[in-house]
């Protein structure tokens, strides 16, 4: 990898999500050369991504590229490539467009889909974790509804009209809800000759409840809601297998489905060369101190859904959300600071500001500490911190017409079909 020649250390990070651009928006006073490597060129909002999937928004107004978020940093270098390799010992890391040595290295390379080792899910469903993903959904399924209204079979209709979520967490519930309105508001009016009532949409949840991480209150809200839309909830249910057209569940009862998406689950997206004792084995996420420092080296850090920080409060890591990855990253910029000058280090707190989901238009549920409420007041407050949360006033203008349009229309705009016909993106 050709960088400029410099007396400065270099700090090497690694992917450029909330956690990296987080870290890296907060460096630029610290006189280092600092190079940011990720494998798109851009940021992706990810937990928008589902209205990408739907229609609902352009993959251009949640994703923005990363050069323009760092453009006032001096002395920094972006390069577009993907990390497949740490030399520690070395000080080396060896992607996919050359080597690169580095001072200072930091992790952030997020999760990876979990299809818990199958591989006949893997290959057939449909995962929603990077835009390309979320384009591929859109595409497929309105493939499938151009598919269906030309088709005389009802056992081929209903196949290609039945749409499966696997994982009632935030993401399952958003996309159902997402596909509920579809069917209720958009897909009628597009495809007058087909009876909509055809379309079913399952959401498959493993545990007693949806939304598990969440309150109870939250839980029997968002349920109530996904019912009043039409979502049939298959709770204690998993689903074992899917070939592309048949899903099996765990009960070994099966159903036809051409429309599967994967969002049951993440696992590290952890890379090749560190000692097996620093890496949390069943989850991928690298084990680090209180200064995110993993363990066993000195000048390696990992921030964000990757890292994997025991504490009294958090016995199981942090929960793999946006605002633990951007938390530890501001935290990081300034401990790295700290590091530099020969100062000691912070110990990371996490300040947990709550949790939320939507369900669809005036339904939402939110978690604060001591508040839960759901319902139209709750769906403002979704839609207000996510507005804010996006990278880049551009964005943020996009996708506030975009509501406000849908809104007022009853409509989802993006009905395009960019994609080859394939499951997988
Ligand atoms: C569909 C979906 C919905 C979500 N909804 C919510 C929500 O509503 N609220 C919430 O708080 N959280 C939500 N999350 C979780 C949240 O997005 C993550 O917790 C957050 O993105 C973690 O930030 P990160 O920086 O650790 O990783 P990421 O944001 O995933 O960033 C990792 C970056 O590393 C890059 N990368 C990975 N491997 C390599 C490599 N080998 N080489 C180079 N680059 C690499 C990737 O391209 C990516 O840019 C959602 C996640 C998904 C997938």
């Amino acid at each position: 990898m050709n960088l400029p020649r410099t007396d400065k250390k270099r700090l090497v990070i690694i992917g450029g999500g909330f956690a990296g651009i987080s870290l890296a928006k907060k460096l630029k006073d610290l006189d280092v050369q600092l190079v940011l490597i990720d494998k798109h060129n851009y940021h992706t909002f990810q937990p928008l991504l589902y209205q990408v999937s739907t229609s609902g928004l352009e993959p251009d107004s949640i994703a923005y590229p990363i050069r323009k978020v760092l453009k006032r940093l001096h002395n920094f270098h972006f390069r577009l490539a993907s990390v497949e390799h740490i030399d520690a010992e070395n000080r080396n890391i060896t992607t996919n467009i050359g080597n690169l040595t580095y001072d200072y290295l930091v992790i952030a390379t997020g999760t990876e889909t979990n299809f818990f080792g199958n591989e006949e899910v893997a290959k057939n469903a449909m995962p929603m974790k990077n835009v390309p993903q979320a384009l591929n959904i859109r595409s497929y399924m309105l493939q499938n509804f151009e598919k269906a209204d030309d088709s005389e079979d009802y056992d081929e209709r209903k196949s290609l009209l039945n749409f499966c979520v696997v994982g009632g967490g935030p993401t399952g519930v958003e996309l159902s809800g997402a596909l509920a309105e579809l069917k209720q508001n958009v897909f009628p009016k597009d495809y007058r000759h087909l009876n909509i009532d055809e379309m079913e949409i399952h959401l498959f949840e493993g545990a007693d409840r949806l939304l598990p991480p969440m309150s109870e209150h939250a839980s029997e809200k968002a349920t109530a809601f996904l019912e009043e839309l039409g979502v049939q909830i298959h709770l204690n249910t998993l689903v074992s297998n899917y070939d592309g057209d048949t899903v099996t569940l765990s009960d070994d009862s099966t159903m036809r489905s051409k429309n599967l998406v994967w969002a049951a689950g993440v696992t590290g997206a952890k890379i090749e060369g560190l000692k097996a004792e620093s890496l949390v084995e069943k989850l991928n996420r690298f084990k680090v101190d209180r200064f995110n420092r993993i363990e066993g080296y000195d000048t390696i850090f990992a921030i964000g859904d990757i890292a994997y920080m025991e504490t009294e409060e958090y016995k199981a890591g942090h929960p793999q959300v946006a605002q633990p990855a951007i938390q530890q990253g501001e935290h990081l910029a300034d401990n790295l600071v700290h590091l530099i000058k020969g100062e000691p280090m912070k110990p990371f707190s996490y300040n947990d500001k709550g949790t939320m989901a939507t369900v669809g238009r005036n339904r939402a549920v939110v978690d604060l500490k001591k508040l839960k409420f759901s319902g139209f007041f709750a769906w403002f407050v979704w839609m207000f911190v996510h507005l804010m949360a996006l990278v880049g006033f551009r964005n943020r203008v996009v996708v506030f017409f975009n509501w406000a349009y849908n809104y007022i229309n009853y409509d989802k705009a993006a009905r395009l079909i960019v994609r080859p016909y394939k499951t997988r993106a």
